[in-house]
């Protein structure tokens, strides 16, 4: 019979490099350096011996810092990057660092994707990448996601899942009480259902497939500026795999992966990163916390990603004050809908309970 999850994690000795991981992430932050330092420079020797390029896939001030810390360790790993989905000040830093900007998928009409289109299609990228998955398998129902789309409303799993009653794949109720109304006939409950749709797909349309062809391309494997302290989907791989991973299906070095918020803004620092202007200046709390004046994180601007989790002034607050033209469309004229009705974001945050007016 096929290992289930818990067999398979009990097999690799998850738990225990779970915990040597977090013992890592306390380390302070000269050892961290030093450790990331020899990751880094193992990931690329190993790469070496397996015949690979490596590369920097750049994005934000996380990855521009990743990009300038291989440099002083001489390893001039080249930068790519989905450039044009990221605000203009870090675009600049990306041309002065010399990254090469890709393009995003072309479509079937042989125009390339854009972020509109991919919401016209297939849906808004709100909440997590994690929750849109789930409620776009909610909103396209098949025989195939049957058992994946009851794990999401309830919780219980079939075999593979080891039989649990309580999986991690249920939605939290808050969000189940709004997304979880496409199976009421079916699980018996009386959930709400938004009238847009969600979809994790942006991502890879805009920035996942493109890079994943250039890579192949290139015979090239990726640097990646995560953490595991950021949370997310990636968080618990990280921990299981590790800074360096060579599977079967993705080869990838995480140098990163156990620092803090504060390693980062620490070596951006110690490094002269250029810190693009969305995020301001790095500056230091009268406890000594780093911190950067102006944006925390950025991802793409017109994202939805952790946008409930943030204070007002939230990022489409900023974008009003930076450019209020393009606020407008946002928030009202992003996609139509079946009637040739304009909508924005401004419905989809609506109905999660973000204020933005
Ligand atoms: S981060 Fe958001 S906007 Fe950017 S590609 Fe991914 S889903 Fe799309």
């Amino acid at each position: 019979m096929a290992e289930n999850v818990f067999e398979r994690m009990e097999r690799i000795g998850a738990r225990d490099r779970m915990a040597d991981f977090q013992r890592k992430m306390q380390m302070p932050h000269e050892l961290k350096i030093e450790y990331a330092k020899r990751r880094a420079v193992e990931f690329a020797e190993e790469c070496a011996r397996r015949g690979l390029n490596y590369h920097v896939s750049v994005g934000g001030l996380d990855s521009i810092t990743l990009f300038m810390f291989l440099r002083s360790i001489g390893i001039n790993a080249p930068g790519i990057s989905v450039s044009f989905l990221e605000d203009i000040s870090i675009q600049r830093v990306h041309k002065e660092l010399g990254v090469e900007c890709l393009k995003p998928l072309k479509r079937d009409d042989c125009t390339f994707w854009t972020k509109p289109k991919v919401i016209q299609e297939f849906g808004f990228p709100v909440l997590s990448k994690e929750l849109a998955a789930k409620i776009e398998l909610l909103q396209n129902p098949s025989e195939k996601n049957k058992t994946v789309r009851h794990a999401i409303i309830t919780g219980e799993t079939g075999a593979y899942g080891g039989n649990q009653k309580h999986s991690r794949m249920k939605m939290s109720q808050k969000w189940l009480e709004k997304f979880g109304g496409y199976e009421n006939e079916t699980e018996g409950t009386a959930y709400g259902t938004p009238d847009f749709k969600v979809s994790a797909k942006c991502c890879y349309y805009l920035k996942e497939r493109p890079c994943d062809l250039w890579a192949k391309e290139h015979h090239s494997v990726p640097y990646l500026g995560l953490m595991a302290s950021e949370g997310g989907r990636r968080a618990k791989s990280l921990k299981i795999n590790g800074c360096n991973y060579f599977g079967a299906s993705a080869i990838r070095s995480a140098p990163f992966a156990i620092f803090q918020r504060q390693d980062i803004l620490q070596l951006a620092i110690d490094l002269s990163v250029h810190v693009p202007e969305i995020y301001g200046t790095i500056e230091r709390n009268s406890d000594g916390t780093l911190y950067t004046t102006k944006a925390q994180r950025t991802g793409c601007s017109m994202c939805g990603f952790g946008i409930h989790m943030e204070k007002r002034p939230h990022r489409f607050d900023l974008l009003r004050v930076r450019n209020p033209k393009e606020w407008e469309r946002m928030m009202y004229h992003l996609v139509q809908d079946d009637s040739g009705e304009w909508y924005g974001w401004g419905k989809v945050l609506d109905y999660i309970g973000v204020e933005w007016r």
